[in-house]
């Protein structure tokens, strides 16, 4: 083939310099290059861009794009400044990333079930005081989201002997799963759970999804896991929440605004864990070879490997 494959990031330098490596290393064959370094033939004949938080003229720039293919399993950015009539967008779909989220959803839960923050607490305070034991059979986990990475959640925390619930757009039949859709399901989800575990896209639809009166519909004494994207959650209703004593504690991987402000309530609050993010990194090499498979299924078939629905927005 004689067109290059560009890379378009606004990510640091050396982090777009490890994924060009990786994407190198995966596709011997195929010529990669930063959009930055295309000459004007080489845009033009562009049919694929691999993009992370690209600027969108630089996507623009690229007039005979079929496809584009994020480096980033969620795409709200992306889907958002999308134009109308731009090249269809393939999502970051990462067996590996899906397994290290798993293993996140079930460490964090543990960290719940085993008492971990009032252990801490307590620590901290001097006081010897031994919290009851809560079996993971006696325990309903329900994950908001139930695409790559909850229903490969879901599986983890089944295995591990916790009960669990999910819900999802479209109805879902999954092994050891109860499972729930539409509006009423989510209300009984909620109502039964005792860990709530976010793993839903931010779409138009899912933003301030969990809000005052959704929070209120949890089990009182239950806890929130967000692993999907801070606007999911009304921030200031999840507060007080907490501060009322209905939720006992959230972990948060994920924020309005990230890196989180220094003066947010949030750092410092006792029933709240903050995580920068980090729940279920990109792994530059296994991504590289699931975006190598894509495009090498692309240019011996000609069909786009499955995209995101714009209008859906995930
Ligand atoms: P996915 O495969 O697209 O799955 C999304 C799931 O959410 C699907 O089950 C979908 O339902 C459901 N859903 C979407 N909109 C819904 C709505 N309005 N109501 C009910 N259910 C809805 O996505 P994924 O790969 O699992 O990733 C999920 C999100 O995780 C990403 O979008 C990203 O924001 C986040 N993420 C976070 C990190 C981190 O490190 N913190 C890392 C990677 C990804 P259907 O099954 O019916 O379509």
């Amino acid at each position: 083939m004689s067109d290059t494959i560009a890379l378009i990031s606004n990510i640091s330098a050396d982090q777009e310099s490890r994924y060009l490596s990786a994407l190198v290393a995966a596709m011997p064959d195929e010529k990669i290059a930063t959009f930055r370094t295309m000459n004007e033939a080489q845009r033009v004949q562009a049919r694929i861009a691999i993009v992370a938080n690209p600027d969108p003229a630089d996507v623009a720039a690229l007039p005979n794009l079929a496809w584009v293919q994020s480096l980033w399993a969620g795409v709200e950015q992306l889907v958002t400044a999308w134009p109308s009539g731009g090249p269809p967008i393939v999502r970051l779909v990462d067996r590996e990333m899906s397994r290290t989220m798993a293993e996140a959803v079930l460490a964090w839960t543990y960290y719940l079930q085993r008492d971990m923050p009032a252990y801490a607490r307590q620590q901290r305070a001097g006081v010897w005081r031994q919290q009851a034991y809560r079996k993971p059979s006696a325990l309903t986990v329900g994950i908001l989201g139930l695409g790559a990475l909850g229903a490969a959640a879901a599986a983890r925390v089944a295995q591990a002997g916790f009960k669990v619930a999910g819900w999802s757009r479209s109805a879902k039949l999954l092994p050891g799963v109860n499972t729930f859709s539409n509006d009423d399901g989510l209300t009984e989800m909620l109502r039964i759970s005792d860990i709530v575990v976010c793993l839903v896209p931010l779409t138009a639809q899912t933003r301030g999804l969990l809000h005052a009166g959704r929070l209120a519909a949890i089990k009182p004494g239950a806890a929130l896991i967000n692993f999907a994207r801070g606007p999911v959650v009304v921030t200031d209703d999840l507060l007080n929440s907490l501060d009322s004593g209905h939720l006992t504690h959230a972990v948060l991987d994920v924020f309005d605004e990230e890196p989180l402000a220094p003066d947010s309530r949030l750092w410092r609050h006792p029933q709240v864990t903050v995580l920068p993010h980090i729940s279920a990194p990109t792994d530059f090499e296994t991504a590289a070879a699931v975006i190598a498979e894509n495009i090498a299924a692309y240019r011996e078939t000609g069909v786009l490997p499955c995209g995101v629905e714009i209008a859906r927005g995930y």
